[in-house]
């Protein structure tokens, strides 16, 4: 991929469908030099995003962030298509239309005969099939999926979606291509949800289904997600923030392109907001309320006192840093032998491994209250806790007042297996694990495309390393014994990574 050449500066790109990502990829392809031509069923389209551009590229240039001479060379680089004469320049066509397989067919068949014979065809779609596109068209090797995120312009990462047919060198030149534009480029294959929004779905689904089990409610879910997992946003704010009924949508499309495993069922959580039209922030309501007197959201938070006594047993796993928080936070920690547990004023105390606290409390001969993970134990500023059934008062003082004397808030959950962040966290690793087996895309890309596409606070084959393999499959595994649900089951290429790695704890 990275010696490929990308498309020479002189030759000219036609983008077809001048809506919101049409004029953003526009843009991006004129910033970087080319010729643009834009072309919309709706005759108006081009010049209304045209003119959208200029406005944008204007207030750039008012803040400071634009020199006015490079805004004014952008935008003049950008006319419009409207009659059906060869065009002998251009070396790239991106459709960005309607999301219609047939519709993308039609007008890049009907463009084809005005290109040279080696113009690249690329399709923005989100969701259809590249190798399906392809092969309605005459000329299935140059057609390559080139999947922008809104908005085109600022965020970094195309997926460079290969078909069946797709030619290699057609594939390299538009991940060239992205690259010269400024971009961050992952290649994958043409498979439901592409990288993004297949490896994507646990970050919604387990969310819902922990929604759906009345765990949680989704203030302390989304504060539990943020301050203890590390997300930027937790799941039920990010959802309403997509829309319920794109985000539903998708998921319905990716559950239907696996033939509905149940890895991605949708959720009758979901379902009753789209059927409600509480779709989100655009309608004032989703999962929360907005506008100015729309009451705050309000975790749930318990707290307790300082523990006189807190005796690490055992190894800890990947919570082996927060004993190094709890000593610098003065806390008087012993260590000894045991089965990787806190004991807080003798009270068991132990990181979730997938099983519930009543699993837990059982194997272990007596009641086990359970943390969730966290993505970095020396900054986390949240700890969720689940007690067994019948914990005593002080069995719950004690695991709340552990992470109160850290200073952190402490949020109780519902007894779920695996809590929230490590089983979406062993959730996402699983899926991105699935992806590398099946050859959509390398781990690394995986990565890259889940921080820069969805800025997730770690790529999740790096986090499932870093937390140990073994730990989780581990987790998947007894969330598949909680569930009996063939939704958990363990990848194949999680579970032989997992045996032959050595724990690696961070
Ligand atoms: P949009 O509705 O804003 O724009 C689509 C444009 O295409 C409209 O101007 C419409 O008039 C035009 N159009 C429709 N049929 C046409 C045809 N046959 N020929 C020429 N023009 C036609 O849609 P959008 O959000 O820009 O999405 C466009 C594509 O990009 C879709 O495939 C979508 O799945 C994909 N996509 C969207 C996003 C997003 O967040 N909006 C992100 C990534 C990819």
């Amino acid at each position: 991929m990275a010696d490929a050449v990308p498309l020479p500066a002189d030759r000219a790109v036609l983008v077809l469908g001048a809506g919101t990502m049409g004029a953003g990829i526009a843009e991006v392809a004129a910033a970087a030099g080319h010729a643009v031509l834009l072309r919309d069923a709706d005759p108006a389209a081009a010049g209304r995003a045209i003119a959208g551009i200029r406005a944008g590229l204007q207030r750039r240039v008012q803040r400071g962030r634009l020199d006015a001479a490079q805004a004014e060379a952008i935008a003049a680089r950008i006319g419009t298509d409207a009659d059906e004469a060869p065009l002998p320049a251009a070396g790239l066509a991106i459709e960005a239309i309607v999301e219609d397989l047939d519709a993308k067919a039609r007008a890049l068949g009907a463009l084809l005969p005005r290109l040279p014979g080696d113009a690249l065809l690329a399709t923005n779609t989100s969701s259809l099939s590249v190798t399906a596109l392809a092969a309605r068209l005459p000329a299935p090797g140059r057609v390559v999926g080139m999947h922008f995120f809104n908005p085109a312009t600022i965020l970094p990462l195309v997926e460079v979606v290969r078909g069946q047919a797709s030619d290699p060198d057609a594939v390299a030149r538009i991940a060239a291509t992205a690259r010269a534009w400024g971009k961050v480029p992952v290649e994958c294959a043409s498979t439901p949800g592409f990288i993004v929004n297949r490896v994507a779905r646990p970050f919604y689904g387990e969310a819902l289904r922990l929604l759906l089990e009345r765990h949680a409610d989704p203030a302390t879910l989304d504060a539990v997600m943020r301050e203890a997992g590390g997300f930027r946003m937790g799941p039920c704010e990010l959802m309403d923030l997509i829309g319920h009924d794109v985000n539903f949508a998708v998921t319905r499309s990716v559950w239907a392109g696996f033939f509905h495993d149940p890895r991605y069922q949708p959720s009758l959580v979901q379902q009753a907001l789209v059927d409600a039209g509480w779709l989100g922030r655009k309608r004032g309501r989703g999962f929360y309320a907005y506008g100015d007197d729309a009451p705050a959201p309000v975790p749930a938070e318990r707290s307790g006192p300082r523990p006189r006594e807190v005796i690490a047993e055992g190894d800890l796993g990947p919570a082996h840093a927060l004993a190094e928080r709890l000593l610098a936070a003065g806390l008087p920690l012993r260590r000894a032998a045991g089965a990787g547990l806190l004991r807080v004023d003798g009270h068991a105390v132990a990181l979730t491994d997938g099983r519930t606290a009543d699993a837990r409390s059982q194997a272990q001969g007596e009641p086990v209250a359970l943390f969730d993970l966290a993505l970095d134990w020396s900054a986390c500023t949240r700890a969720a806790v689940a007690l067994p059934a019948g914990a005593s008062d002080a069995h719950a003082e004690a695991a709340f007042g552990l992470f109160s004397a850290l200073g952190m808030r402490v949020s109780p959950l519902g007894d779920a297996p695996g809590l929230a962040v490590a089983r979406t966290v062993a959730m996402l690793v699983n899926e991105a694990a699935d992806a590398v087996q099946q050859g959509v895309a390398a781990p690394d890309d995986i990565d890259a495309a889940m921080q820069r596409g969805v800025n997730y606070p770690r790529g999740p084959l790096d986090w499932g390393r870093a937390l140990g393999l073994d730990y989780v499959a581990g987790v998947i595994a007894h969330l598949a014994d909680a569930h009996g649900e063939d939704r958990y089951r363990v990848s194949p290429w999680l579970r032989r990574a997992a045996l032959q790695a050595a724990p690696a704890h961070g």
